[in-house]
């Protein structure tokens, strides 16, 4: 009897070369691992670091890659500093010269050609969302809905018509506050597709919004980023 073949995404070893505050939550990291060199990445493909607890359990935190340049094997991660766990704590103090290692690239979305886009999330989703706009063929038009905790998280999304959401003091993940955006946003005509992207009951719930407004169920792309109250369910998978 043959052995089942397991399909494993390689470990890349890398090294921080440079931090950048974008806003003051959200933190660039530019890592260069040697065998990323050459890379071929589709748009909003993300990888997975593998970092640890304080408790020195090993976890994997994902994130989207902002920008890539492939030629030094360079990759752009914009990590939100909400405050708690490995990944955040990662993108606050991380700082050229450290090390640090990921798995894939990784990610399933394919883009396919569409008059309108219509893309929703919250900030974790906007490195995913300025990706998916910036691989837009030319003409096709970009409605993105972002919620944010403030006009200092706001970034410029070229080539998108942004409505920015402001929670303020209110806790992330909810999805009432981007559902009232939606519903009242004024959508072109023809057949759009959806990108729902953020915490992953909010984005379930936001599906039906979508819908309500007239997209197919099959045009809607949803993804859950992260859970409220509840670290990444990849944190008890991580390899030993
Ligand atoms: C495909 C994919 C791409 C992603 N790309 C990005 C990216 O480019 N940039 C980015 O910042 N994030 C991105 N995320 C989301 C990120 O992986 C999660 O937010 C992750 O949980 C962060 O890990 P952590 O260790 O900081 O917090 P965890 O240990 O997972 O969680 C600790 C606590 O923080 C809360 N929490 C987790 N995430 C958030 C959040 N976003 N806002 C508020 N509270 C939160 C949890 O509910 C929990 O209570 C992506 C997720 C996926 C699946």
């Amino acid at each position: 009897m043959s052995t089942p073949l397991v399909r494993r995404s390689p470990t890349h070893s890398a090294e921080v070369v440079a931090v950048a505050d974008l806003t003051p939550r959200m933190r660039r990291v530019t890592v260069r691992a040697e065998s990323m060199r050459g890379a071929e990445l589709r748009p909003a493909q993300d990888v997975e670091l593998l970092l640890r607890e304080p408790s020195g359990r090993r976890v994997k935190r994902r994130y989207t890659i902002s920008a890539a340049r492939p030629e030094v094997g360079e990759l752009d991660l914009d990590v939100l500093l909400h405050g708690e766990g490995p990944g955040s704590r990662w993108g606050a103090e991380a700082r050229p010269g450290d090390a640090v290692e990921f798995q894939g690239p990784r990610g399933k979305l394919e883009l396919r050609g569409a008059p309108w886009h219509l893309l929703v999330g919250d900030e974790s989703a906007l490195p995913a969302i300025a990706a998916i706009v910036a691989a837009l063929a030319a003409g096709e038009r970009a409605i993105a809905v972002i919620e944010v905790t403030d006009a200092a998280d706001e970034r410029p999304i070229p080539g998108a018509d942004v409505h920015w959401v402001h929670r303020g003091s209110d806790p992330a993940g909810g999805p009432d506050r981007l559902t009232t955006a939606v519903d009242g946003l004024d959508l072109p005509d023809g057949d759009g597709r959806g990108y729902l992207m953020g915490e992953s009951r909010a984005m379930v719930a936001l599906r039906g919004v979508l819908e309500a407004r007239g997209l197919d169920h099959d045009a809607i792309f949803v993804k859950g980023y992260w859970n409220i109250g509840r670290p990444d369910r990849l944190a008890g998978r991580a390899p030993r």
